[in-house]
């Protein structure tokens, strides 16, 4: 057992017997990991409140392989814009589930760290835009390595510079060249364009997509990331259900 201390991020909090509750958390330091906060069910004081869905946190850890042991726990964040915001808990709550489902324990990932980080950061100060989340999973998809093919075709490798007719299917893994996309869904070059963009960009807020744009980098995005998954996720339905 090792003592530490890390950055993280709440990514789902269930209860474990009459007292405790276990936490899985996204760590800077060390990727996923699961943490067992003893008495935390019993008394709130324990952990000054502090162990809620997607909250940042400054951790201490016995850090064991299976389930380590939250020492204490320091708030940085509990992001309370979000909190007030059924909309933007709805997406919090779908990015921190994407994070826990795609990624394996214990594997660092620095960037995946700041991209979640961010987004969070930018649900809560400011206004909610459609445009967000789609920025948001097509660099998940990018810094964990499920990248969809967009500026060659994925199934001939043919540079689609200046290419007319786009079209993808949800088994391509990406886009595809007129020739091998005859069946395929047809998408705007302009909507793969703001796709690479967004994933050349480090910032959010920076791209914009259209009503339609969105529509058609919206059907790409939930094909690419849902072959990834063994069952549907739960927050998903949350967002449908309230109308997102
Ligand atoms: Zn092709």
């Amino acid at each position: 057992m090792q003592n530490i201390q890390c950055e993280a991020i709440v990514l789902g909090v269930m209860d474990y017997g009459e007292a405790d509750k276990i936490v899985t958390l996204f760590t800077l330091e060390h990727g996923k990991l699961k943490g067992l906060a003893r008495s935390a069910k019993k008394s709130r004081k324990r952990f000054g409140g502090a162990l809620e869905p997607f909250a940042r946190l400054r951790l201490h850890l016995a850090m064991k392989v299976g389930l380590s042991t939250l020492n204490g726990a320091d708030i940085v964040t509990i992001f309370p814009h979000i909190r007030q915001d059924l909309v933007k808990i709805g997406h919090a709550a779908y990015a921190c589930e994407l994070v826990e489902r795609l990624v394996p324990e214990a594997e660092q990932n620095h960037r995946l760290f700041r991209l979640l980080a961010a987004y969070l950061d930018h649900l809560d100060q400011f206004q909610h835009d459609p445009s967000d989340r789609r920025f948001f999973e097509a660099n998940l998809l990018k810094v964990v390595g499920y990248q969809p093919a967009l500026s060659r075709c994925a199934a001939c490798d043919a540079d689609l510079a200046g290419a007319l007719v786009l079209r993808w299917s949800p088994s391509s893994a990406g886009v595809l060249c007129g020739r091998c996309g005859k069946t395929g869904r047809p998408i705007a070059s302009q909507t793969v364009a703001l796709l690479n963009r967004a994933m050349d960009t480090g910032r959010f807020g920076l791209i914009r997509f259209s009503p339609t744009e969105l529509e058609e980098a919206g059907e790409l995005l939930n094909a690419a990331i849902s072959c990834h998954l063994s069952r549907p996720l739960k927050s998903l339905a949350f967002l449908r259900e309230i109308g997102v």
